[in-house]
């Protein structure tokens, strides 16, 4: 069949490179893709946000199903427009991304269904947010309702730092001002990312992750898309596994499909485990990046069927293979990155650093000006590797990391320190 992947970031690369290995798939192709990705599939210069023109490029180019990366075209509703055009796609409706797309309407969702999450009130005004705050004391965490690239989020420490948050958000300290805030309670314990695919009405737990949101060493400095991540997740043990199903994924699949918004699509849960067990911190409505390109290096079987059975409501019968192996992927950035950084610096040696033993680098943002691979983002590679265990993964993409000559870009270099602690 022809697919179609809509997406320009490593985590697309990675579905591409998957997908590229399926005997089901003939012809390839990624809108707009990146120079990484040109390997595996042909690129198109399609506006994503103009789901005329991509219905009519899949019917010119007779695509048989869409699988859409990342979560901007999901909750502007392109899996349903084009499932109105007889083009089968796979993620989430607009109605059922909410999930990601609203805070406020998950935090109803876990309270109706007793789904573990922090405790919260939303709120339209800054005067009732502050009281509440005041009432409540700090730690506090203050969200935006929306879509906030991963910017929506402080834990205030103080009352102090609660209020200006409360103040920015509604004032649009960045981007649009929000129309509601959700204040939750302040969860203690380790983070996690948890998979899973679902068909409307069965899910099943595809893996785990844990990532490195922060820009510096020892997890110092501000935010980022995440600058690494790892797979298994130490902390995600069986019993972890079949709680997070049983007591988050599971009952979020039967609220959806009880409201009339069935979720058809990857279902990633960002948790906090804490000493009582796991709590919901956010859902998202697509794989994680960079968590998709750990968990495509350890997927042993064949990515297409199971994307298809999601689409068509038939994962019951479904299982998927994994490899035991661990993995691990350090994103290389554009230095500044999180900040201002500079576009079009030469990348060399991506050819010797793919030929280290179990290593992938999967492109983020890059693009080519003739044979030469030219920097074209903020996050731009992530050099990705399997191994026996996390500290071997480890190892092996930092050798890869080594081959790689960009002055222009820079990497965390403790990527994986938990795990590799735990395994030692
Ligand atoms: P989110 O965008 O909701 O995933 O939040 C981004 C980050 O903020 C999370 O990865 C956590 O580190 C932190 N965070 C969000 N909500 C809470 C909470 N209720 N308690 C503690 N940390 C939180």
């Amino acid at each position: 069949m022809n697919i179609l992947i809509l997406g320009s970031g490593g985590r697309e690369h990675a579905l591409a490179w998957k997908m590229a290995g399926s005997p089901l798939a003939d012809k390839l192709y990624c809108a707009p893709g990146n120079a990484g990705i040109a390997r595996e599939a042909e690129c198109v210069a399609l506006d994503v946000a103009d789901h005329r023109a991509v219905i009519s490029f899949c019917q010119a180019k007779k695509i048989e199903l869409v699988v859409v990366g990342p979560e901007g075209p999901l909750c502007a509703g392109i899996v349903d427009d084009l499932e109105k055009a007889g083009i089968k796609a796979f993620g989430p409706s607009k109605w059922a991304a909410r999930l990601e797309g609203s805070k406020g309407f998950t935090k109803d969702l876990c309270k109706a269904n007793k789904i573990p999450t922090a405790g919260y009130e939303r709120f339209k005004h800054a005067g009732e947010a502050k009281d509440y705050v005041r009432r409540k004391g700090a730690p506090i965490v203050v969200k935006a309702d929306g879509l906030a690239a991963g910017k929506g989020v402080v834990v205030a420490e103080t009352l102090v730092e609660a209020e200006a948050a409360i103040d920015m958000k509604f004032g649009g300290g960045l981007g649009a001002p929000a129309w509601e805030i959700v204040i939750e309670d302040c969860l203690v314990g380790e983070e996690a990312s948890f998979f899973a695919l679902c068909d409307g009405e069965t899910a099943i737990a595809l893996a785990a992750a844990q990532d490195h949101k922060r820009v510096g060493d020892g997890d110092k400095g501000p935010n980022t898309g995440g600058m690494g991540a790892y797979s298994p997740a130490p902390i995600m043990t069986t019993e972890m596994n079949q709680r997070v199903m049983d007591e988050i994924i599971h009952p979020t699949v039967r609220a959806m499909k009880a409201l009339g918004a069935p979720y058809k699509g990857v279902l990633f849960a960002g948790l906090m485990i804490t000493k009582s067990g796991p709590q919901l911190i956010e859902y998202n409505v697509r794989f994680g990046d960079p968590e998709c390109q750990v968990l495509m290096l350890r997927l042993m079987s064949d990515l297409v069927p199971a994307l298809l059975a999601a689409r068509d409501g038939q994962l019951k019968n479904f299982d998927l293979r994994w490899y035991p192996d661990a993995s691990l992927t350090v994103v290389m950035a554009a230095k500044g990155y999180p900040g201002n950084y500079q576009r079009g610096t030469l990348i060399e040696g991506l050819d010797e650093a793919a030929q280290v033993e179990g290593v992938e680098v999967f492109h983020a943002g890059t693009k080519a000006d003739g044979a030469r691979i030219l920097a074209n983002g903020g996050r731009v590679l992530n050099v990705s590797a399997r191994g026996r265990n996390v500290r071997e993964a480890q190892t092996r993409a930092y050798a890869a990391v080594d081959k790689i000559k960009w002055p222009g870009g820079f990497c965390r270099h403790d990527i994986g320190w938990r795990a590799v602690k735990r395994e030692t």
